[in-house]
């Protein structure tokens, strides 16, 4: 007989997983996170963390090392934006979502984030998974951009599988043969994944559309598909951003949109709730 995966409802009898961050029960309590693409300085990461607090998310976002297409491009600012990350934690309270690129920089990054963010193009750097699944912190793993449930589970396996049960998963879009956006928003994949596992599930507009635009309308769409929490690109000045400015909300743009999806998330679960 095959034992049955981690991940499985069948194997945690159908109950629920939630992974705690700093107090926040993501599974149960909505996860609303927020930043910058990547940490560009202090004053930067400071200003859109006040931003975010005040619209209403309860996690910082913030990339220090940035995993770039291109060898060119900005690729983060290291120690330097942990430090700032920290900082910015200790001004707003926010716990800190950053990304892990490096099986060698995984014990240290760990030392200053609160979760640690695997991205699409590391799902499946297994060296990388186990190390994060050792460390035990709370992990959001991205789904590849070519993956498919069953490997993006997989995935989560390999962390599970080192005793490390906080993993929380994050949508963000997948390549198709559309062009107008970045990537395409696989909706379905929220109640897909609530049907086979008990693990969280979140998910990105920002990245899965590429455009400010969309990002509002996605997010209520995500809220309404069931989605645990949406993480979302946020600038103070998205015009000056070093990466992926044509996705970022203004802290305006966010605070407009946190406003529905905070109401909207709200009246789901007060409406669920008098259904059942
Ligand atoms: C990110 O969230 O900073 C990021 C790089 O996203 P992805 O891995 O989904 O491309
Ligand atoms: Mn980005």
């Amino acid at each position: 007989m095959t034992r049955a995966k981690l991940y499985s409802l069948e194997s945690s009898g159908q109950k629920r997983t939630t992974v705690n961050v700093s107090g926040i029960e993501v599974g149960k309590d909505f996860a609303l996170i927020a930043g910058p693409c990547s940490v560009e300085s202090e004053k930067q990461t400071i200003l859109t963390a006040m931003a975010v607090k005040e619209a209403g998310a309860n996690m910082l976002r913030g990339g220090a090392f940035k995993p770039r297409s291109s060898p060119y491009s900005f690729q983060g600012l290291g120690i330097k934006g942990l430090k700032i990350l920290a900082k910015a934690r200790e001004e707003t309270g926010l716990p800190v979502v950053t990304e892990v690129i490096d099986t060698r920089d995984a014990g240290w990054v760990s030392e200053f984030a609160d979760v640690l963010q695997i991205g699409a193009r590391n799902m499946q750097n297994f060296s990388l998974l186990k190390e994060v699944g050792k460390i035990g912190k709370p992990v959001l793993l991205k789904r590849g951009m070519n993956s498919t449930m069953a490997e993006w589970l997989d995935c989560a396996e390999y962390i599970l599988a080192e005793g490390n049960p906080n993993v929380i998963l994050c949508e963000r879009g997948i390549r198709t043969f559309e062009t107008y956006t970045r990537n395409t928003l696989d909706l379905s994949i929220v109640p897909s994944v609530k049907e086979v596992s008990h693990l969280p599930v979140i998910v990105d507009p920002s990245h899965a559309t590429g455009r400010q635009s969309l990002v509002e309308p996605m997010s209520l769409a995500a809220v309404a598909a069931g989605a645990d929490g949406l993480m979302i690109e946020v600038h103070y000045n998205p015009a000056e951003a070093l990466s992926d400015k044509e996705q970022t909300l203004t802290p305006e743009m966010f605070s407009r949109a946190a406003k529905k999806i905070l109401a909207l998330r709200t009246y789901i679960t007060e409406s669920l709730n008098l259904l059942s």
